[in-house]
């Protein structure tokens, strides 16, 4: 009994290597119709994958989000105004697998090699863009994704309020080891209050959000074996 225990502790401590392991099967990193599925440059949802959308109703051009998020942004829009005169706007919702591979295309095109277009764009299938709980937002003077976004005074008011709705604020300096990607001050993703709650007050990345929440799983297991 021991030995397993130690076997599923040294599990639980080798961090990403064992995210998608067969103990891992409804984990919620795997769950795709879940707030925590995670998509990233390793961990993909495939291309078959099309959530059920709506649009949000706020300003902007590609509104289509999942039904929870939309509702959680349109309160964070609605109220981001109320307090601070101030509209944020939609840059960018859902975006297709389709579309994730022209948008990759172009960029290798642009910048002449895959390497360096991977700094700059998801390949396709790697942008949470297409589990419909993903964001990029702009504001009343720029309605485009902007390092500007946080010093508008909507950005502000959003970047600092965001978790209460539900959003993180996905992609950020000092995390690209973790996630994969350079900070992106516009780039908002739902998962639910409880989560951006814990999330926000630990600063962390989303991906050590799930292992911390996978060890616990673990951690269960192992005192459930234990008894
Ligand atoms: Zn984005």
């Amino acid at each position: 009994m021991a030995g397993l225990v130690e076997q599923l502790l040294s599990l639980a401590l080798a961090g990403t290597m064992m995210i998608s392991t067969g103990l891992d099967t409804a984990a919620p990193h795997n769950d795709i119709e879940g707030v925590l599925f995670l998509q990233n440059r390793q961990w993909r949802a495939g291309s078959a994958y099309i959530p059920e959308l709506r649009r949000a109703n706020m300003t902007g051009k590609v509104r289509e989000m999942r039904d929870d998020a939309a509702t959680a942004l349109e309160e964070m829009a609605a109220d981001c105004k109320a307090e601070t005169g101030e509209i944020i706007v939609s840059v960018s919702g859902y975006r297709s697998y389709q579309t994730q591979a022209t948008i990759y295309q172009r960029k290798v095109q642009k910048v002449g090699s895959k390497a360096r277009a991977d700094k700059y764009v998801a390949r396709p299938g790697a942008s949470e863009h297409q589990l419909g709980l993903a964001m990029d937002l702009g504001w009343d003077d720029y309605q485009g994704c902007s390092d500007k976004f946080p010093r508008s005074k909507a950005g502000k008011w959003v970047t600092e309020n965001c978790w209460r709705y539900g959003f993180i604020l996905r992609y950020q300096a000092g995390w690209e080891d973790v996630t994969g990607y350079q900070k992106e001050e516009w780039h908002f993703r739902y998962v639910g209050k409880e989560h951006a709650k814990a999330i926000y007050e630990n600063e962390m990345p989303l991906e050590t959000y799930l292992i911390l929440l996978r060890q616990e799983v673990l951690m269960d297991i192992v005192l459930g074996v234990i008894e």
